[in-house]
C-alpha cells in the first residue's frame, strides 16, 4: 500500500501546475521541501562554539520554533488539478484508494449523452471506461432511452474528493442517472440544479413501478452485461425488483450477479469496470451467484432498520429526578 501511495504522488503530484518552482526538478519531488526544515542548524553550531555559558544560552534561545502548517490532505491536493496527468493511461491503487494518470475527459455533450454537474470537473476517466460509456450511451436506445445523463466519474487525476464518494478514485467508476437523457440539450445551469428522481416508493423499501420501469431494468442489465463491467451498484430495492422480474432470464446469473446492492443508489446507478492494467488492485470476482437470496434479503433488513427512528433515550439519573 505504501508503494501505491508513492506511485500516486510521483505520477500525479509532480505535475500539479501550482508548484511552479518545482517544474525544472519535476523528477525530484523532495527538491521542493521547505528550507525551514534546516533552520535549527545555526543554533547547533552556536552550542559547539567555545563561548561563555550565558552566550550559549542566548544563542540557543534565539531561534523561535517555526510554526509549521499541517501538510495538505490528499483530497485537497487531488481536488486542485484541472487537467489529467500527461502520462500513459494508468489506474493506480484500488478503487477507494488510488489515483489516475492519462485520464481522458468525457465531452459535456455527445450524440447520446450529457454530462451533469459540470462545475465539479469529475468527468475524467480511464480511456477504457470513457469509451465504454460512449458505447453504452448509444446502445441504451435499444432499451427505449434517448441516451444517458452521466454523473461523476473521477477527478482529472483521480484520488480522493473533497465531497462525496469513497471510490471513484482510479477512473474506473461512473455514476449514471436513473433518468433518461431528455430530447434536448440541458443548459449548464440546469445540469447543476436539476434533481434526479428516486426510484423508490413511499416505503423506501421497494421501487415505485410507475417510476422504475422495464426500460430502467433493461438499461441496468445492459450495463452489467458488458464483459469489462465487474460491478453495478444499485439500491437493494432495485436489486430485489430485478430479481423478481428476471426469473425467466437464462443468463441472469451472469449479469445479475454483478449487480450488487448498496446504500443509496436509487437516483443513479454506478458502474465499475475491471482493472485494465498492472498496478491497480483487482476486485474479488463475482462467483456466479445471482445474489437474489439471503444477500438481498439481508440488505433490505438493514435498510428497514435504518429507517426506524432511534429509540427514545432511557431515563438517566437527571431525568429520573425530574419525575
Ligand atoms: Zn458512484
Amino acid at each position: 500500500m505504501q508503494r501505491t501511495r508513492a506511485l500516486c504522488l510521483i505520477g500525479s503530484l509532480c505535475l500539479i501546475p501550482y508548484s511552479a518552482t518545482a517544474e525544472p526538478q519535476a523528477a525530484k519531488p523532495h527538491a521542493t521541501k521547505p528550507a525551514a526544515a534546516a533552520k535549527p542548524a545555526p543554533a547547533k553550531s552556536a552550542i559547539k562554539a567555545p563561548v561563555p555559558v550565558e552566550a550559549q544560552r542566548a544563542a540557543v534561545a534565539v531561534p523561535v520554533p517555526e510554526k509549521k502548517n499541517p501538510p495538505p490532505l490528499a483530497k485537497e491536493l487531488f481536488g486542485k488539478p484541472k487537467v489529467a496527468a500527461d502520462l500513459s493511461p494508468r489506474a493506480i491503487g484500488s478503487y477507494a484508494k488510488g489515483c489516475l494518470s492519462g485520464g481522458v475527459h468525457l465531452a459535456d455533450n455527445g450524440p447520446n449523452w450529457q454530462a451533469m454537474r459540470l462545475s465539479r470537473n469529475r468527468a475524467w476517466g480511464h480511456p477504457k471506461l470513457v469509451k465504454l460509456l460512449q458505447r453504452f450511451a448509444g446502445e441504451v436506445k435499444q432499451d427505449g432511452w434517448n441516451g444517458l445523463l452521466v454523473g461523476d466519474i473521477s477527478q482529472p487525476r483521480g484520488g480522493p474528493m473533497l465531497t462525496g464518494h469513497a471510490s471513484h478514485q482510479i477512473g474506473l467508476d461512473a455514476d449514471i442517472w436513473l433518468t433518461p437523457m431528455p430530447n434536448r440539450v440541458l443548459t449548464r445551469k440546469e445540469r447543476e440544479e436539476i434533481s434526479a428522481t428516486s426510484m423508490l416508493d413511499n416505503t423506501k423499501l421497494a421501487v415505485n413501478p410507475k417510476v422504475f420501469t422495464a426500460s430502467h431494468a433493461a438499461v441496468i442489465k445492459r450495463a452489467a452485461s458488458y464483459l469489462s463491467v465487474e460491478r453495478v451498484f444499485v439500491h437493494p430495492a432495485i436489486k430485489k425488483s430485478l430479481c423478481e422480474t428476471t426469473k425467466d432470464d437464462p443468463n441472469r446469473a451472469v449479469w445479475l450477479g454483478k449487480v450488487r446492492p448498496i446504500w443509496g443508489h436509487h437516483y443513479h446507478f454506478h458502474i465499475r469496470i475491471g482493472c485494465p492494467n498492472g498496478g491497480c488492485e483487482p476486485q474479488v470476482p463475482v462467483k456466479g451467484d445471482d445474489g437474489c437470496g439471503a444477500e438481498v434479503t439481508g440488505w433490505l433488513k438493514k435498510v428497514e432498520a435504518s429507517l426506524k427512528p432511534p429509540p427514545p433515550p432511557k431515563p438517566g439519573p437527571e431525568m429520573g429526578a425530574a419525575e
